[in-house]
């Protein structure tokens, strides 16, 4: 059985850049005659900006997507998380941490992919007391192998490109590497189709998933949309699209950035006879590593 998800984060309306993840998601599991669920990331209050999450919903009812089951959210899962860290607290994998930003900015020498590299500190030496402890996970000096179906081979060591990271942060907010791999579990995914953004933080979520036994999903990263020069085009110029074009026309570019090369025909054809084509056309190996779109042009007129 092939279970899918679309995961985005309350942080605003669906832009552009999570409607082509919503689409490449929800057509790979169509083609697998699969599930398709939908999850709420919402574990960091402080950034999700008010009724955004009801605000994608209905984006996605609007743009005509199905999904099974009841929409998760991240913020009422913090118990399962908690089960999950105890179960790596008992493994001996995590160490509670009290050094602060400044600390470790002062004690690190290397930078790695996602900031600078913890140097274990305080995995070496007494925590400060009365200190809020943050929990961080203690990483190998082994490759991180897998297959995207999209990227093609990824390897990266995560004790020298990413050092010990973060699985509870020291307000007490679950990490999203924990979080996404305790969910991702629970609900029985089985391909995780998302944006290259995230592409980065795979190895980390097969790490903890091989320390808890869970199985590994398949992945496909699909490109970020960025403007001529490479650069990832802000949230700000991805929501623009959304605001001013029509959901069928948006469907259409969506499908156009991730290769599918809809018919010129259906650049003015109803969101229902879209998705129609899609049933039948729809081809995961036609998506590029990488997509180039000119800022100015908008993703509408590609
Ligand atoms: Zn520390």
């Amino acid at each position: 059985m092939y279970i899918g998800r679309f995961a985005p984060s309350p942080t605003g309306p669906l832009h552009f850049g999570s409607l082509v993840a919503a689409v490449a998601s929800f057509c790979e599991a169509k083609a697998n005659r699969g599930h398709w669920l939908v999850r709420m990331e919402d574990l960091d209050k402080p950034r999700e900006i008010k009724g955004a999450a009801d605000t994608i919903l209905h984006q996605l009812e609007a743009f005509g997507f199905e999904w099974q089951g009841k929409v998760i959210y991240q913020s009422l899962r913090n118990d399962a998380y908690a089960e999950v860290l105890q179960l790596l607290k008992d493994k001996n994998l995590i160490y509670p941490c009290t050094c602060t930003r400044k600390e470790i900015a002062d004690s690190s020498h290397q930078s790695g992919i996602d900031g600078l590299i913890y140097p274990q500190t305080c995995l070496h030496q007494p925590l400060k007391r009365n200190a809020p402890a943050a929990w961080r996970i203690k990483t190998d000096d082994v490759d991180i192998c897998f297959n995207d179906a999209i990227q093609g081979s990824i390897k990266q060591n995560l004790s020298q490109q990413v050092g010990d990271f973060i699985l509870k942060r020291a307000d007490g907010l679950f990490a999203y590497q924990l979080a996404v791999v305790a969910d991702d579990a629970a609900q029985g995914v089985t391909h995780i189709v998302r944006g290259a953004d995230l592409l980065d933080s795979t190895p980390r979520q097969i790490y903890l998933q091989r320390h808890l036994d869970y199985t590994t999903p398949e992945y496909a990263h699909i490109p970020i949309a960025t403007n001529a020069s490479g650069e990832k085009l802000s949230k700000q110029t991805l929501a623009k699209s959304i605001e001013s074009s029509s959901t069928n026309q948006l469907l259409y570019a969506a499908l156009s950035f991730l290769g599918q090369q809809p018919p010129l025909a259906l650049k003015s054809a109803s969101l229902s006879e879209i998705w129609l084509w899609c049933d039948s056309h729809w081809q995961l190996s036609n998506i590029p590593k990488v997509r180039k779109i000119a800022a100015s042009t908008q993703v509408t007129s590609s």
